[in-house]
């Protein structure tokens, strides 16, 4: 049978993702990764989850964590995030949050509500792979987003018509950002927020690793600022994405989306219609650690990552050739390096995995136009100090075998 004659169109845009593809080949022990941007699973809180299921699967409560639910989600779990929402400036109910399978399923929902093939949607270069892959399937058009307000919203308009669409809506990653580990700041997202309201489209905010901030002040989500002009979240076009994957467990597959109600009810019935709900079991026991550790439990984490994320910028400084540049992210997993211009990321790795087993994610694919080849990001959520030290020692030296 040939496939190809059967598959829909927007198969044609669907890829491996280059990291997933990495990680497969990672499971030698001798060498030293910077590719995956995952949580260290020494750090999960695992106790408080063995009590949270117990407790889930007691005689009182097993029918409930083993039954089919509301597609909305849980509710004490919608009412704990409520609460977090607030003290972000986010006032809200229940019916402004859908929990979702990983804030993952939150970017394909949007994509799905929002973009018919042909539109554009608005991403920043870089920008996480991973909202790439989600939109993708909906086959849109990318134009660059440009936080420092420097493009007219009419070029936007005329880019995308020419495009055979319309701007459905911009996405961000806000807060140390995968993969440049960067903010944006007060000025970026009040731009962001005034380009939308010029074209009069949604914004989607990622806010993955909000959790993770180790040092500078925090800046408030654009849905905040938003609602700060408006009054009312029910009169947003921002819908704010969170995650419990890098503060709790990401295999647990618990996120969220927050909005205006009237957007939060179409999400959920496309919920319904795509995977009735999120596993009741795994909504149930998030909310118990949620309530029981959160705030002990990711002040642990910003206390080991922020020491790793010191070292591995200490390490950097100490063996970066001249010519290689990188960012100093406030919180986060990541560290994005800019190579000299003639370099290429992906052909580093192929030489740093011979000749140095080290291993970190080549630029290119955080780009939806493929340019800018001479990038790359690392992790540093994974490694312990001595590592850090060692892996950016053979940095150095694949660069300089490099250049
Ligand atoms: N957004 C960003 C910026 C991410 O880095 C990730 C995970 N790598 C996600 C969303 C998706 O995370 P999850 O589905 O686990 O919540």
């Amino acid at each position: 049978m040939n496939w190809e004659n059967i598959f829909a169109t927007r198969m044609g845009r669907m890829k491996a993702s280059e990291i997933r593809e990495l990680l497969k080949l990672l499971d030698q022990p001798d060498i030293i990764s910077f590719a995956g941007g995952i949580p260290d699973p020494a750090l999960f809180p695992t106790e408080a989850f063995q009590d949270a299921m117990t407790d889930a699967l007691s005689p009182q409560n097993s029918s409930a964590a083993l039954q089919y639910s509301v597609s909305e989600g849980y509710g004490p779990l919608r009412d704990w995030i409520v609460e977090q929402m607030e003290a972000l400036g986010i006032p809200c109910t229940r019916d402004n949050v859908l929990i979702t399978s990983g804030s993952q399923q939150a970017l394909d929902y949007l994509g799905k509500m929002m973009l018919s093939p042909g539109d554009t949607a608005l991403v920043t270069w870089p920008t996480y792979m991973g909202a790439l892959g989600a939109f993708n399937a909906y086959e849109p058009t990318y134009d660059r987003l440009m936080p420092g307000g420097n493009r007219s919203a009419d070029d936007y308009a005329k880019t995308a018509e020419a495009a055979g669409g319309r701007v459905k809506f911009a996405y961000a990653s806000v807060d140390f950002a995968n993969p440049t580990g960067e903010t944006l700041d007060l000025t970026a997202r009040e731009n962001i927020l005034d380009l939308a309201e010029v074209l009069d489209i949604a914004v989607i905010e990622d806010s993955a690793y909000q959790t993770l901030r180790y040092d500078g002040d925090p800046i408030p989500p654009m849905l905040a600022l938003e609602i700060a002009r408006k009054g009312s979240i029910e009169e947003c076009r921002t819908l704010y994405c969170g995650s419990f994957s890098k503060s709790l467990a990401p295999g647990l597959r618990v996120g969220w989306v927050c909005g205006a109600a009237s957007v939060i009810s179409q999400l959920v019935l496309m919920k319904q219609a795509a995977d009735l709900h999120s596993a009741t079991l795994n909504q149930m026991a998030i909310n118990s650690v949620a309530r029981s550790v959160f705030s002990d439990h990711t002040a642990k984490l910003r206390r080991t990552y922020s020491a790793r994320r010191n070292t591995m910028l200490d390490a950097l400084a100490e063996h970066m050739p001249e010519g290689v540049t990188w960012t100093k992210p406030e919180g986060g997993m990541f560290v994005w390096l800019t190579l000299p211009k003639q370099m290429d990321g992906a052909a580093l790795l192929k030489s740093a995995l011979e000749t140095q087993k080290l291993a970190f994610v080549p630029g290119q694919a955080f780009y939806a136009d493929r340019s800018n080849a001479n990038t790359l990001r690392l992790s540093f959520s994974l490694a312990d100090d001595e590592k850090i030290k060692e892996g950016m020692k053979r940095l150095g030296a694949a660069i300089r075998a490099q250049m």
